[in-house]
């Protein structure tokens, strides 16, 4: 029974857990090259993390994402996978990496009950790669990819933010590797989550309709109806397993059929990825601690607070003050 339900009637069944909000890249459209992370003290311990995820399956949620940050990064993440992994009632496991952590970590992760992983991935030129990232390593996250095929993830989907005149160019090279790959992937339209300094948001803005055009001339996209409890709308090509999708926050706006809420990485619970609404789950946890009864409770109660939906908009405003490292993308 699912028990969490908004004020427009839409159940929540999903619930994306930040880890940490540390990354060991610094990607441009995410970071600012000179972060500070929070205090060891504000950021919830893994405990806590087990306890919230807990509560929502209690509740009713099937589906848990862990994100960050970079999850992998965070101290202790094989334990936590391996205690979410065994609670009742998760139907869907899943995080979403940079995936240069993954030789180190895609066996302990599958071992640890955890079914799908979306890896970033927006550049297949070294270089390239390595500005938007500022510090990554495109060999490494390939052979991550790898690695999480070797421990046996299945329908591995790539995340790619294209952002115009960095990487729009190569919109159907990241399609033909995915189909290589055998993997799915997903173009993400750029967010205005904090403000990143590294560019104006109006200037790079890149349409979902734009990258399916592009795509489109070169492998004709099918709608497909299956959905994954989330907001991607999905394509087939007639040669290939790969499926593409499109998350659109800007130009297809699906706060309608919205059926999730996010956890920062200090407890926050945010009800809307482009609003400020949210609940300070830390407090309770840390005010009764190992009692999950008031916790439900609070989590329960917050549903009314739920927006019916965003305002982002594509003119380069920041609207929202919280980084994407810190909502947990
Ligand atoms: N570090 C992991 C990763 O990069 O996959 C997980 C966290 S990251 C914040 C989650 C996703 O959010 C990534 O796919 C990233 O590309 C995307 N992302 C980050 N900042 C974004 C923004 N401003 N707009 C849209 N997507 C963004
Ligand atoms: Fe790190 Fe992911 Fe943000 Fe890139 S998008 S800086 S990998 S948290």
């Amino acid at each position: 029974m699912n028990a969490l339900i908004d004020k427009f009637s839409r159940q929540v069944r999903y619930v994306r857990i930040s880890v940490t909000d540390r990354c060991d890249f610094r990607c441009v459209y995410c970071m600012s090259e000179d972060m500070t992370f929070l205090p060891r003290a504000q950021v919830l311990t893994l405990e806590e993390l087990h306890q919230i995820a807990r509560a929502f399956t209690e509740l009713g949620v099937e589906k848990i994402r862990l994100t960050g940050g970079e999850p992998l990064v965070r101290q202790g993440i094989g334990k936590l996978v391996n205690d979410i992994g065994q609670l009742p009632g998760l139907k869907d496991f899943a995080m979403t990496t940079n995936g240069a952590g993954l030789r180190k970590h895609a066996d302990s992760l599958y071992q640890g009950g955890m079914s799908r992983l979306n890896i970033s991935l927006d550049s297949l030129d070294r270089d390239r790669f390595r500005r938007l990232t500022r510090t990554g390593d495109l060999d490494k996250v390939i052979d991550g990819i790898h690695a999480a095929q070797d421990a046996g993830f299945e329908r591995i989907k790539l995340n790619a933010v294209i952002l115009k005149g960095r990487n729009e160019d190569e919109i159907v090279d990241l399609v033909e590797f995915a189909r290589r790959e055998r993997v799915d992937i997903s173009f993400i339209e750029e967010m205005p989550l904090g403000d990143v300094s590294d560019h104006s948001r109006g200037e790079t803005f890149y349409s979902s309709d734009d990258v399916q055009a592009a795509i489109e001339s070169r492998f004709p996209l099918m709608p497909s109806p299956e959905s994954t409890l989330g907001p991607s709308r999905y394509f087939r090509m007639s040669d290939s397993d790969s499926r593409v999708g499109f998350i659109s926050p800007h130009s297809h706006n699906f706060c309608s059929t919205c059926n999730r809420v996010r956890v920062t990485v200090e407890g926050r619970l945010l009800l809307c990825l482009g609003n400020e609404h949210s609940v300070d789950l830390r407090e309770t946890l840390r005010r009764y601690p190992g009692e999950l009864e008031p916790l439900k409770a609070q989590i329960i109660a917050a549903m009314d607070l739920k927006p019916e939906r965003h305002h982002f908009t594509t003119d380069g405003d920041v609207q929202v003050v919280r980084f994407m490292n810190m909502t947990g993308g």
